[in-house]
């Protein structure tokens, strides 16, 4: 299977059942809970996942200055900024991919903030702009660890929640879809796991730059069989090419993480200046959001709570160095690229002394400043000669 027909195939449905009134098109985070928005009955669009295909399209200098003149500070995610500017002029990258005259227009917007509070005023944004309802789940944040009374917070929440998706939706929420949904995930999830970690070969049968693209299915698609039939298909062919002896990045000769965003306008820049140096990304923070083991369908709420609190993301910096850590001698890696982007400190990890605490146990790693979508705030220059000097030391 084809991602790009998958995503195509995803998003011309999702064109469709925003103009037909029989069918509810709920917007959810990324890390959100999709699985309860699946089984009501709801479309599922992901705003994360157009700020992404905005980057990609770099045409985000044009929208971004168009939010921060509403008054959306330059500072802040440049996902919400270059998707609040892209509404404003009218414009979507999804017209001249998928031919969408607009981004689908929702029944409701459900955002988590336990990956950040940014996406509260994303949403709410949108909630204003077309009256639509807006719910929210309000986890604790970084956690040490996850403890059982903030899962059964969590849980209620959701079932808070449920009630009044199910007066939106026009029908009762079936349990056994619930379970449906969630195993779909579950199965997804752990496939996408086994994806990731095919990575372990030698050589690396792909890097963080195919991940990124692999990626899209169990962000908009998990909770449905097509992610899962998508994620099956990818794994035998990745075990194809190990078997094979086929390189993502060929005679490779180093093994880096990537720890945060992607630079979404430079992943060809970034993937070329990698293998130049025979430098293959095998392992990243920002794949790896999106394994969520703890998916359990005979607990459905409870166990979606524990996994969605249990992210990278949401985390304390403990958790992360030992995760990291882990990654690093799992994967074999010989160095870490931080990835400091302007407006996503809740998905930057550098600013805090982590660099130096992993320097002290042995792990090598250089800070590349940077952005998911502003690309103002990322140099070519200044990057390729950090990451070719680092490549250098290794
Ligand atoms: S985690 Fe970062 S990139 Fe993602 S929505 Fe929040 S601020 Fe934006």
């Amino acid at each position: 299977m084809d991602v790009k027909q998958v995503m195509r195939d995803y998003f011309v449905d999702l064109g469709e059942a925003a103009k037909d009134p029989a069918r509810k098109v709920a917007w959810c985070t990324s890390v959100g809970p999709a699985e309860i928005l699946r089984a009501l009955g709801f479309e599922v669009y992901f705003p994360e996942n157009h700020g992404a295909l905005l980057g990609a399209t770099r045409v985000c200098g044009d929208t971004i200055p168009v939010a921060n003149a509403q008054g959306y500070s330059p500072e802040i995610c440049s996902y919400l900024t270059s998707d609040i500017g892209a509404a404003l002029k009218g414009v979507t990258p999804l017209t001249k991919a998928y031919g969408l005259a607009e981004v689908p227009r929702p029944d409701v917007l459900v955002y988590c903030t336990n990956q950040c509070k940014d996406v509260m005023h994303w949403f709410a944004w949108y909630a204003r702009r077309w009256n639509v309802p807006l719910l929210g789940i309000h986890p604790p944040n970084h956690l040490p660890d996850v403890l059982p009374e903030q899962v059964a917070d969590v849980a209620a929440q959701y079932r808070r929640m449920i009630g009044q998706l199910e007066t939106i939706a026009g029908r009762k929420l079936d349990p056994q879809a619930l379970r449906s949904a969630l195993a779909h995930s579950k199965e997804a999830t752990d496939l996408w796991a086994q994806v990731l970690d095919s990575a372990r070969a030698r050589p690396a049968p792909l890097n963080f730059f195919d991940g990124a693209i692999f990626m899209g299915p169990i962000v908009v698609l998990r909770g449905t069989p097509i992610a899962t039939d998508y994620y099956r298909s990818l794994l035998a062919e990745l075990q194809a090419r190990i078997a094979a002896g086929h390189a993502a990045v060929p005679r490779e000769r180093l093994r880096i993480y990537w720890e945060g965003m992607p630079v979404w306008g430079r992943l060809r820049h970034l993937s070329d200046l990698f293998a130049k140096q025979r430098a293959a990304v095998v392992a990243s923070t920002y794949c790896n959001s999106w394994i969520f083991s703890d998916f359990d369908p005979d607990e459905p709420l409870e166990s979606m709570a524990r996994a969605y609190l249990k992210i990278f993301i949401n985390r304390d910096d403990a958790y992360k160095e030992a995760y990291i850590e882990r990654l690093v001698r799992e994967f074999a890696i010989d160095g870490v690229v931080f990835h400091a982007a302007r407006t996503c400190p809740n998905n930057s990890n550098s600013s805090y002394n982590l660099p130096q605490r992993l320097a002290a146990k042995g792990i090598r790693s250089v800070v590349v400043d940077g952005d998911l979508c502003d690309l103002r705030c990322f140099s070519d220059e200044q990057s390729t000669t950090l990451i070719e000097a680092f490549l250098e030391t290794l």
